[in-house]
């Protein structure tokens, strides 16, 4: 789970990490008020949605005076933000962050992810701030650090003045910069993310180090235990069909191509989107039920595929071990009787239950082409959808 810029700063001030003063706002109006409350010059405007590179788009503005924010946030609200983040339909921006300027000296990175070579938390720093990171790591490889955090430890005071020297933050910072980057590691440990990324990290021309921008990424398998995390997301700038699937606990992927595939099982779902490649087939999404599921869910499952315009036919392909082959047809067929099917579909059915499960579809009166393993079915799609 993703949060906005001014949701991660708000967090990393609640953390003791510092950051610029400002506020959200909804509207040209607000920003105005919150501008006139921070009462500083230059004011700086930015886009708030769930992707980086906004500098780079025309997202940030440094501006003078009340009526240039009123200007530059009339402009960005309602706009469709493209950034090489975004894709290029872009993301409309519905909130603005509105900060006070901040006269940099320099800019750097500072990040922590979990690194799965190591199984450990890492520390990740640059001077090279402001920039793609992922450039960085491919042209200049040695321009940035790594600190591998023991979990029991935590990230040491040594490890964060080993990494503010490596970064060659000013000699007189180092100690401001430490205690921002414990404090950044706290935080990350404490609401279980699994991304923190602050890049530019600044050192300012009046000697502070701030974060000047935020980016949180949260590990889904431990929101249930943060609340107030979960209070944050916003579904404004999510895939409908996605928070659809996950309102009924399934998860779903959107694809390019237009077989839409409905499995239970990552692994089933990486071999089923292969053999449908391998038969020259494109996959439009896939959706997987995941095991013990109940009719009610196989139905809302199937339906979401369904609501994929791209949506050429759909492929079902079942291993039934906890998931029964009965359960999925009932659902398959509610769900195809209720909105009329008209695509295509094929069943493919193993395991538990799987005579009932056949035979239910056969009675079903629905247009469906049974097949009898995962090649023979995805062959069949194919060629189906023509
Ligand atoms: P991103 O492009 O989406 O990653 O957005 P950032 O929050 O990183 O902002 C992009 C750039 O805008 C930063 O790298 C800074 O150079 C610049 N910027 C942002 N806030 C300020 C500010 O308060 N003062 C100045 N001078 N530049 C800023
Ligand atoms: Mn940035």
């Amino acid at each position: 789970m993703n949060i906005h810029e001014y949701q991660g700063k708000q967090l990393l001030r609640e953390y003791g990490v510092a950051v610029s003063n400002g506020r959200v706002a909804f509207s040209p109006k607000e920003a105005v008020a919150v501008a006139k409350e921070l009462g500083t010059v230059p004011i700086v405007v930015k886009a708030q949605i769930h992707a980086g590179g906004r500098g780079k788009a025309g997202g940030v503005k440094i501006v003078k005076n009340l009526d240039e924010v009123r200007a530059v946030a009339a402009d960005l609200i309602g706009k469709q933000l493209v950034t090489h983040q975004t894709g290029p339909e872009g993301q409309e921006v519905k909130r603005l962050l509105v900060e006070e300027g901040i006269d940099i000296e320099q800019e750097f990175y500072i990040g922590l992810v979990v690194d799965r070579a190591t199984d450990r938390v890492t520390l990740m720093g640059s001077a090279e701030g402001g920039v793609e990171i992922e450039e960085v790591a491919e042209k200049n490889p040695e321009k940035i650090f790594y600190e591998i955090i023991d979990p029991v430890v935590g990230l040491a005071p040594f490890q964060a003045r080993r990494m503010a020297f490596n970064m060659e933050i000013p000699s007189k910072l180092i100690n401001k910069a430490v205690s921002l980057f414990l404090g950044l590691y706290k935080v990350f440990s404490e609401k279980d993310a699994s991304i923190v990324e602050i890049n530019p990290l600044v050192v300012t021309k009046d000697e502070r180090v701030l974060a000047l921008d935020a980016k949180f990424n949260f590990d889904d398998n431990a929101t249930f235990r943060h609340k107030d995390i979960v209070e944050l997301r916003d579904f404004d700038e999510e895939d409908p069909k996605e928070i659809e699937a996950s309102t009924f606990d399934l998860s779903y992927i959107s694809l390019d191509g237009n077989i839409g595939c409905m499995v239970n099982g990552a692994g089933l779902a990486m071999a089923t989107m292969d053999t449908i490649n391998y038969y020259g087939g494109e996959p439009a999404n896939f959706l997987d039920v995941g095991g013990g599921a109940k009719k009610e869910k196989v139905a809302g499952a199937f339906k979401i595929i369904l609501s994929d315009p791209n949506v050429k036919g759909i492929f079902v392909n079942i291993f039934g071990g906890i998931m029964k082959c009965d359960v999925i047809a009932e659902g398959v067929i509610e769900a195809a009787k209720e909105v009329e099917l008209q695509v295509p579909l094929v069943v493919r059915l193993e395991g538990t239950n799987v005579e009932r499960g056949k035979a239910l579809l056969k009675e079903s009166g629905i247009n469906v082409v049974a097949a009898d393993s995962m090649a023979e079915g995805a062959k069949k799609i194919v060629e189906l959808i023509g």
